[in-house]
């Protein structure tokens, strides 16, 4: 077998596939290196199956929410929850043998092992399986070598971390029976989808979250809103709350934790240790590599080159934001510097998304980041429960808010919180990447009814008044 390529990728994760195929596509001889299974975290213990709970945790929901109320009787509505696992496995499967696929198509040549960064700029494998001739491991010569090799969830150092039934989203994924009560340590991103998954199916959830608020990254009203509408849904929120042990009682496991000074405990069956990701690089450095690092991350410049020459990092490995579609931005962005090309793709506008009810995603910067950074802004905001299509759907909670700069109109950031939030906020992305200012997006028309018409709506608010809010001051 021809063990020089190209490019040697270590980690098949949405970085490293999608680095892959656009540098195959360009003509580059690629390999890719992956000891689990191709897709990641992504594909296999993330965003896909998280998405997929969700989907039919909120379908199973809105039958007893929702049916009545358009007519449709829906009596005995049940579920079967090892059938929820399968449906999120064979989605999974779907996908993955999609991307394996693609990878083949394009002349992108797999190895199964652990690949390892050597002295002289060589890749090992560990391979899971022993060669046709009989290797255990091989070794690739490569002109550039990208690692990808993701992030895995960190568990915080306390008493009671290692017990039986403290897991963390990746033991999630592979329960095969509904736990009937939780207590998630963690109000983060994981925690609070983690939480709108269970809950819906009826689960009894605590959330014990240290600093002042859930979700502290995303917008202030975001956080808000969504622990009044996790508390109408019978979840219990801590916030200000620092975990310190977990121990093992008749009932299953009790966290104790520390709220406002004061020593509190929450009890549940199984606990969820949701307390963000660090990064993998389990193995990933042979002997006498010396490679800069950035604290706990693979340290880069903006051309995703690390200290070693001809060796690049991307993803949740190196200093940034932790999501897939980041991820695969800079795969692609990185192939492109490989090739002397400067990338389309602008890394400075990241959206962020969050798969509760209703749904929230952000990008670029809020008011408050505005305030902070001493820049003027003008604002609008459009509530959603003046949208015709989110009161057909019953979906008329929450909002639109876009941020723009004052002299220039062009947009800053917007934040939303309404049903398809995480699919419309890609308008307001492309508006950021291309400096589009708030007339420019208002001249293309949006369909009707539709929910984007909210984002018009909010978009009119920042310019004047927008059609569907009443005047905020009457006309004389
Ligand atoms: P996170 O950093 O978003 O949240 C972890 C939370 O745990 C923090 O708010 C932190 O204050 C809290 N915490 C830590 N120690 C604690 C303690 N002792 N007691 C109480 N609270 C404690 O991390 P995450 O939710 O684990 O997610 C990991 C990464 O995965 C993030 O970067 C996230 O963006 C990404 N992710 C994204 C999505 C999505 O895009 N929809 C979904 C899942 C995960």
């Amino acid at each position: 077998m021809n063990n020089k390529f190209d490019l040697v990728i270590i980690g098949a994760g949405p970085g490293g596939y999608v680095a892959a195929i656009k540098a195959a596509k360009a003509g580059m001889n690629t390999a890719i290196v992956e000891n689990i299974r191709v897709g990641g975290t992504c594909l296999n213990r993330g965003c896909i199956p998280a998405k997929a709970m969700i989907h039919a945790s909120s379908l199973y929901e809105e039958m007893h929410s929702e049916a009545e109320l358009v007519g449709i009787k829906a009596d005995g509505i049940s579920y079967d929850y090892s059938k929820i696992v399968d449906y999120k496995q064979g989605t999974t499967d779907e996908l993955v043998a999609g991307i394996e696929g693609l990878l083949e198509g394009n002349g992108v040549t797999r190895f199964n092992g652990k690949g390892t960064l050597e002295k002289d700029g060589s890749v090992t494998v560990k391979l899971k399986e022993a060669d046709e001739d009989g290797n255990e491991s091989i070794s690739l010569e490569s002109g550039k070598v990208l690692l990808a090799t993701g992030s895995v969830p960190s568990l915080i150092p306390i008493p009671g971390i290692d017990l039986k039934g403290v897991v963390t989203s990746d033991g999630v994924f592979a329960l095969s029976k509904m736990p009937e009560s939780m207590v998630i340590i963690g109000g983060g991103v994981i925690g609070v989808e983690f939480a709108t998954v269970y809950a819906n199916l009826g689960a009894k959830v605590t959330i014990i979250e240290a600093l002042p608020r859930v979700l502290q990254n995303m917008d202030k009203e975001i956080s808000q809103n969504l622990k009044m509408i996790f508390k109408k849904k019978g979840i219990d929120i801590h916030t200000g709350a620092s975990v310190k042990s977990i121990e093992e009682i008749d009932e299953g496991l009790r966290v104790n934790y520390e709220e406002k000074d004061k020593p509190a405990s929450a009890t549940g069956k199984l606990v969820i240790c949701a307390a963000g990701r660090k990064p993998n690089l389990d193995g990933l450095f042979g002997e006498g590599v010396e490679i800069e690092m950035d604290g706990k991350f693979v340290a880069v410049n903006d051309r995703f080159e690390t200290s070693i020459p001809d060796v690049y990092a991307i993803g949740d490995i190196i200093n940034g934001t932790q999501l897939a579609h980041a991820a695969s931005a800079h795969g692609s962005c990185a192939v492109d510097f490989m090739n002397g090309k400067e990338p389309e793709l602008k890394l400075s506008s990241i959206p962020g998304c969050v798969y509760t009810d209703p749904e929230i995603a952000q990008v670029g910067i809020t008011e408050a980041d505005a305030k902070d950074q001493e820049i003027d802004v003008i604002t609008g905001k459009f509530i959603m429960s003046a949208n015709g299509k989110s009161l057909i759907t019953h979906e008329e909670r929450g909002f639109v808010k876009v941020v723009a700069d004052e002299n220039t109109h062009k947009v800053l950031g917007a934040q939303m919180m309404c049903a398809r939030a995480t699919d419309m906020i890609a308008e307001f992305t492309t508006a950021i990447a291309n400096d589009m200012t708030v007339e420019q997006l208002l001249s293309g028309i949006r369909p009707h009814p539709t929910y984007n018409e909210g984002i018009a709506e909010a978009l009119e608010d920042c310019i004047g008044e927008s059609t569907h809010t009443m005047p905020k001051r009457r006309r004389k």
